[in-house]
């Protein structure tokens, strides 16, 4: 089967005025369908800006993305992103806000409006539902961009550090909800995320970027007994620690070269 995403040799450039700064350099990747990918590294190593590319709203300097075996051309419903800042609509109600993708793609229907509202509801938004974003903590309005990311039910979701706002107990449930989510559906995922061991918990590659300019350092497989386990009870299956040291050693070699 083909790869959902193709990188190859995708290198990035942002031209200022006087300088250009070069984000990622001569990246190659393939993400395989209904694999979970993460993203971890230094701030700065490149991590939005390949996203960016992959949800094609940002053309690389050089190389060539694929998204199906397609080129990309630009923004597609069949690729869900989700910023680390929410983007909610101030006048638009918290179900308004999550069907807006829906609204856009033209898939809005009973049906699916049922279904978002349920997300909702999972997500521990009952109640919300007719509130406002301004009526909201950062955590639940992060939530409510994640239930309008997740209600369009693209193939390919791109999370760039979306718990991270979060009070550590609710982004443990709702790393649950989300793996268990993506599962179930098959979703292809790539994460992006400063924690490295919610990093192995949920996903079943971790890949390490180092900056100066933004390069694959290595890329660790998670093992299957982590990787089947829902993310709460990963983190106490066996392997789990030596995996953690063993990332977080390649992190610190790569942190003194650049
Ligand atoms: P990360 O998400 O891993 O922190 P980014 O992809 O945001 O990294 O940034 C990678 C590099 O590109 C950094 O050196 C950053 O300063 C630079 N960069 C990011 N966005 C821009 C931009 N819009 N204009 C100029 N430089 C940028
Ligand atoms: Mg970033």
């Amino acid at each position: 089967m083909l790869p959902v995403v193709q990188l190859k040799g995708v290198t990035h450039a942002y031209l200022g005025d006087r300088e250009a700064s070069l984000a990622v350099e001569d990246l190659n990747l393939n993400v395989e369908q209904g694999e979970f990918v993460s993203l971890v590294g230094p701030s700065g190593c490149g991590k939005t800006t390949l996203l960016s590319i992959i949800a094609g709203l940002l053309q690389p300097s050089q190389g060539e993305v694929f998204v199906n075996g397609e080129p990309i051309m630009g923004p597609s419903p069949e690729v869900g992103y989700m910023l680390q800042q929410d983007y909610l609509f101030p006048w638009r109600s918290i179900l308004d806000n999550a069907i807006l993708g829906l609204e856009l793609t033209g898939n809005l229907t009973e049906e699916s409006r049922k279904r978002t509202l349920e997300l909702l509801r999972e997500m521990g938004l009952e109640g919300k539902e007719h509130a406002f974003p301004n009526q909201l903590s950062g955590g639940m309005r992060q939530r409510v961009a994640l239930v309008r990311t997740l209600a369009t039910n693209p193939g390919l979701l791109l999370l760039d550090e979306p718990f991270s706002a979060l009070d550590y107990q609710i982004k443990l449930q709702l790393e649950d909800l989300v793996s268990e989510t993506l599962r179930s559906r098959g979703t292809t995922a790539i994460l992006v995320t400063h924690d490295l061991s919610e990093a192995i918990a949920v996903s079943s590659s971790v890949i390490l970027l180092q900056r100066n300019p933004g390069k694959i350092r290595k890329v660790f497989s998670v093992p299957e007994q982590i990787r089947s386990a829902p993310p709460l009870f990963a983190r106490d299956q066996p392997g789990f620690s030596e995996l953690f040291h063993e990332i977080w050693k390649e992190m610190e070699i790569a942190g003194r070269e650049s």
